[in-house]
């Protein structure tokens, strides 16, 4: 079937593209160890990310959800400085922990995004780029804040903007959802990248999905 041939394509980019790194490895296994849930970023998606924040030259990177520090680690790994917001307490300490042991020195603010992206946004803090992966449903608003955080020709990443519509939105771009709000803000331009990856996944056995890339003009 096509899914087949993209799961192939997909496994076989992966292992083209993707040069192994023992760091990412360590924060995949830490991850699964800890019986926390394998919802990191891919390893052609982590790339992604660390191709836009060479792109832009990002030098600080603001991430919205550490896990065990897997998109953490891609980003760091840029040369850029990446403060995460990661509310679960045992997530911020594994992230940390395998962030020192990719000689990355840790800098995860443990709290709800809800209250620390207004509190940065006082502190007057501003961003080269914004990494958007904590709970869906709340994505629009972490995004109004994002704008704020973000300097001019900065950048914000949404993942899994699709999976948030279908399951939160009733699959549909309507009012108050992420998509809406963003196009509702003047100072951005936005994009939807939409994927569909041979993953176990939610509909027609593919894992349908897509993300949000903005910037700040
Ligand atoms: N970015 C990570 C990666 O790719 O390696 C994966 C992040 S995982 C999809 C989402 C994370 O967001 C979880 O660790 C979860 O505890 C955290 N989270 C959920 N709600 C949050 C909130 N309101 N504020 C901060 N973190 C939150």
């Amino acid at each position: 079937t096509k899914i087949a041939h993209v799961t192939a394509i997909e496994a076989g980019a992966e292992k083209a593209l993707v040069k192994p790194d023992a760091h990412l490895d360590n924060a995949l296994s830490s991850t699964a160890k800890h019986g926390m849930p394998p919802i990191q970023v891919s390893a052609l998606q982590g790339q992604f990310l660390a191709i836009q924040a060479r792109l832009i030259g990002a030098k600080t990177v603001l991430e919205l959800g550490a896990l065990g520090g897997y998109s953490t680690i891609c980003l760091a790994k840029t040369g850029a400085k990446v403060t995460s917001i990661e509310i679960d307490p045992k997530h911020r300490d594994v992230a940390s922990e395998n962030l020192r042991v990719a000689g990355i020195e840790p800098d995860i603010i443990l709290g709800d995004a809800r209250s620390v992206l207004p509190e940065l946004v006082r502190e007057g803090r501003v961003f080269d780029m914004v990494f958007i992966d904590a709970d869906w449903g709340q994505h629009a608003d972490y995004f109004d804040w994002a704008v704020k955080l973000t300097r001019r020709n900065g950048c914000i990443f949404i993942d899994n903007v699709v999976q948030e519509l279908i399951t939160c939105h009733g699959g549909s771009v309507g009012e108050g959802t992420l998509i809406e709000r963003v196009g509702a803000a003047t100072n951005v331009t936005a994009t939807l990248v939409p994927k569909i990856t041979g993953k176990e996944g939610v509909v027609d056995n593919a894992f349908i999905d897509g993300f949000l890339l903005a910037t700040v003009n």
